[in-house]
């Protein structure tokens, strides 16, 4: 018996590849086949989105296939593999969309093929998601995260007067934005600094860039901030790690985080690097972004949904808000609580 299952495996997958029927009619006999999820990120060569994807992985094993491909940072090329996804009669479809405000097209498509939909980590606009009730949404509230960074900055500023380098009584600070419209860059960069002026410090911004989510881009603009009014500045928030690592590379290389020229940088997500970064006393906190729990709760979902079953906050194992939309919460991160960046 086994054997035989064995021996037919190469038969089925490549009657999957094709998309042809044969392997839907060896469901009866194989007692029910796994259902096929077509996944699309966003680009794969993202750290935080190298995670999410990591945890849709190994929660899919034995409960769903996946095929898991990259966008390559293109709207049109992520298209074109859901367009094969539907040919393919995917069951259900998770989509990490390029442009957020391409959902809407994408929702349409994914209607006409009968085909629910879940994205992840990029928020449709509302008016999309009320398209159709098989439409979901699991991510993180942006709002949060942005306060929670601008409060360990707060913590920060009240523990050390001389953080104030130039004593006049307000902050400094440079900010280092993700990529324009996403809303964890407009909300971030947004809360972060309504939460540092919610605790009575008055704020100065020298200045402000996009690096895209990118460490390289990160150290380049933080190298210019640095160039251009580096005594000034008292304080760099990032969007997220990666920008953060890259601006303590091009502080290093100005003569930070040696004897006592210190600056404190705060950044977003927990990655591996962050917290190592976190421990050696160059980040000084960042806000744990829960890779594993957005990559567990997308993919049950999914697996849900590409079974026919309704998804309800047992069966998902995650808290359904307005029927559409879970929820990962955010975490303060510092370095003497390390540990829980799991
Ligand atoms: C993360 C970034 C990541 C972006 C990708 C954000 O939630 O904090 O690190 O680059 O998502 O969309
Ligand atoms: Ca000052």
């Amino acid at each position: 018996m086994k054997k035989g299952i064995k021996k037919i495996t190469p038969v089925l997958l490549a009657g999957a590849l094709l998309g042809s029927v044969v392997a839907g009619c060896s469901n009866a006999e194989e007692g029910g086949k796994l259902p096929q999820i077509g996944v699309a990120i966003y680009k794969f060569d993202d750290t935080f989105m190298t995670g999410v994807r990591n945890s849709i992985k190994s929660n899919a094993e034995g409960k769903a296939s996946v095929e898991i491909v990259d966008s390559q940072n293109s709207q049109p090329t992520q298209n074109d593999k859901i367009d094969l996804f539907i040919t393919k009669k995917t069951k259900a479809l998770l989509i990490n969309p390029v442009d957020r405000t391409a959902a809407g097209v994408i929702i349409d498509k994914a209607k006409t093929a009968e085909i629910p939909v879940v994205f992840l980590n990029r928020e449709p606009l509302p008016e999309d998601m009320k398209k159709w009730d098989k439409v979901y949404y699991v991510g993180a509230k942006a709002e949060e995260s942005g306060t929670m960074s601008g409060e360990l900055i707060v913590d920060y500023w009240k523990a050390h007067p001389e953080a104030d380098k130039n004593k006049d009584g307000v902050l400094q600070y440079v900010m280092l934005k993700g990529e324009p419209g996403h809303q964890d860059a407009e909300l971030r960069t947004q809360y972060s600094i309504e939460a540092i002026e919610a605790a009575g410090i008055k704020v100065e911004k020298v200045a402000e860039d996009t690096a895209m989510w990118d460490r390289v881009k990160g150290q380049e603009k933080m190298a210019a901030f640095l160039g251009a009014n580096g005594d000034k500045i008292e304080a760099v928030l990032a969007n997220n790690d990666d920008m953060a690592l890259g601006a303590i590379e091009a502080l290093k290389a100005a003569g930070y985080f040696k004897g006592d020229k210190y600056m404190p940088v705060v950044g977003v997500d927990a990655t591996a690097p962050a917290t190592e970064a976190l421990q050696d006393g160059t980040m000084l906190g960042t806000v744990l972004n829960d890779a594993n729990n957005q990559g567990k709760a997308s993919l049950m979902l999914a697996t849900l949904l590409a079974d026919g079953e309704t998804p309800t906050n047992d069966n998902v194992g995650f808290e359904i808000t307005d029927n559409q939309y879970v929820w990962i919460k955010y975490k303060k991160i510092t370095k003497d609580n390390v540990d829980e960046a799991k």
